[in-house]
């Protein structure tokens, strides 16, 4: 593997890499201390909202490939910790993926990994892995828009029910470390319903919510929210009494921002 490229914003920058056999894969550097790194050659779950899964999965990353995006970067960067958050699924790799964990961690990083929960056999591993955070991504609680969201997927019946047996055996600090992840997109996710329904999934595992802003994706006729309307949501969802954190400005750049990783960049 090989840097072959990298792109620079003022928020954050962006690595191209080209593997041994010719695929590329990309990581983002941001917040000025922490790697977003790739896991897949593209995505096998094809979130409509996003440029990474377009053309489904190419293949899986070995461990040593999800760890070289930051062995290759770490005398540059000042990285304090990985987010396995950029193109790929880190369930449908699960064994990889628990591995460059554990590599991770030797070098003393922060690891947090954000999964759909698909394939619910890889999520349950993930659950176990020594991370120090999971976001599950749930983007709709209505199994019908989940099904227009994600082009594979398990029910949340299924994820949650994993979650709810595993949460009986850890300690309180552990489940601390899962939150959830909810991509607002205009018209699709964002009615007084579906954030209620959200608001009482969280309220239920004691989960914070992390709100995410739309990037825009060409080719995808999809809206984001307005920063008011954003807000609003957020405030809502603080009604029903649960803790919320809101997408920061490195997550919603157009450079690496979330969504926005592609394995057909030109360089
Ligand atoms: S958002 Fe994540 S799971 Fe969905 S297609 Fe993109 S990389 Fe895959």
């Amino acid at each position: 593997m090989r840097v072959i490229r990298e792109l620079k914003s003022p928020l954050n920058r962006l690595f191209v890499f080209e593997t041994e056999d010719g695929y590329r894969v990309e990581s983002v550097f941001y917040k000025g201390e922490r790697l977003c790194v790739s896991s897949q050659v593209g995505c096998p779950v094809r979130c409509l909202f996003c440029a990474s899964g377009k053309n489904g999965l190419k293949r899986n990353l070995t461990a040593e490939e999800i760890f070289e995006q930051y062995e290759l970067l770490k005398r540059e960067l000042p990285i304090k910790g990985v987010a396995i958050a950029g193109i790929g699924e880190p369930s449908a790799n699960a064994d990889e993926v628990v591995k460059a964990i554990e590599l991770f961690k030797r070098e003393g990083l922060k690891v947090t990994v954000s999964t759909t929960g698909y394939p619910i056999e890889g999520f349950k591993k993930l659950i176990r892995a020594p991370h120090d955070g999971l976001t599950i991504s749930v983007h709709a609680v209505s199994e019908e828009k989940r099904k227009r969201l994600f082009g594979v997927s398990v029910s949340l019946e299924q994820v949650f029910s994993e979650v709810e047996e595993y949460f009986k055996e850890a300690s309180s600090s552990r489940r601390k470390k899962f939150q959830i992840g909810y991509l607002l997109i205009k018209g699709v996710n964002d009615s007084e319903e579906d954030l209620k329904a959200l608001g009482e999934l969280a309220k239920r595992f004691r989960m914070t919510i992390m709100l995410m802003a739309y990037n825009p994706v060409s080719g995808v006729e999809l809206e984001g929210l307005t920063d008011e309307e954003y807000e609003k949501a957020f405030l809502k969802l603080r009604e029903i009494g649960v803790r919320v954190t809101l997408s920061n400005r490195f997550r919603r750049d157009p450079l690496g921002g979330c969504g926005t990783l592609t394995i057909g960049r030109e360089v």
